[in-house]
């Protein structure tokens, strides 16, 4: 019998100082690139999936997007839609992962969430691409959403709590892990009591249009 499977494999690609936005001052961080790889009994044979980079603080080990050494340059002025798009259903796959697991009813609504948000049909396989990417270095959700939102809009900061809202709901009630989460976003987002259970309120009109 072969064993095969597959292995991530991690290296240091390059070192800096950084302001960490857990730690609160300047520390020491690496830029990590993950690979898959796939492997025969045990040994690494061909890559599986490209570069994912991710920055790492020596400190507190939290895991952050790249975009978080741009942080200090970043005017808050409107990203480009794009963008938004991409990094909102990001989040919302971050949450449905926070447990560690997937069910078909939450890729399904994955699909509705991403649908909705870029406004165009989203196939399976994009949707499984955001997924994997997401998976393979595994930013916590907060963490990824604090650097991501800093350019985002007050509209989109709602857009983006309700995708991640709708993605944390849709395999049943909300688990402590993915209630802690949506928690942590109001103050994140800077959302008043008002407006974030207004923005919860409307998320169950996503679903009306599909
Ligand atoms: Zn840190």
């Amino acid at each position: 019998m072969i064993f095969i499977g597959t292995v991530n494999l991690t290296r240091t690609r390059d070192e800096g100082n950084f302001l960490c936005p857990a730690c609160g001052v300047s520390q020491h961080y690496r830029l990590r690139a993950t690979r898959a790889w796939l492997t025969v009994y045990f040994i690494p044979m061909v890559p599986v999936s490209d570069h994912e980079f991710f920055i790492q603080c020596d400190h507190c080990k939290a895991n952050w997007d790249p975009s978080v050494l741009e942080m200090d340059q970043v005017n808050p002025s409107d990203v480009a839609e794009e963008q938004f798009c991409t990094e909102a259903v990001r989040s919302a796959v971050l949450v449905v992962l926070a447990d560690n697991q997937i069910t078909e009813r939450e890729i399904n609504a994955l699909q509705i969430i991403a649908s909705h948000l870029m406004k165009r049909p989203v196939e399976r396989d994009e949707l499984g691409r955001l997924c994997s990417n997401a998976q393979q270095h595994r930013i916590e959700p907060v963490n990824y959403v604090l650097t991501a939102s800093r350019p985002w809009n007050q509209k989109q900061r709602e857009r983006a709590l309700q995708a991640m809202f709708l993605a944390a709901t849709a395999d049943g009630p909300l688990g402590e892990l993915q209630l802690d989460i949506l928690t942590k976003m109001q103050e994140l987002f800077d959302f008043t009591d008002a407006e974030y259970h207004q923005a919860i309120e409307q998320a169950v009109e996503w679903d009306s249009d599909h």
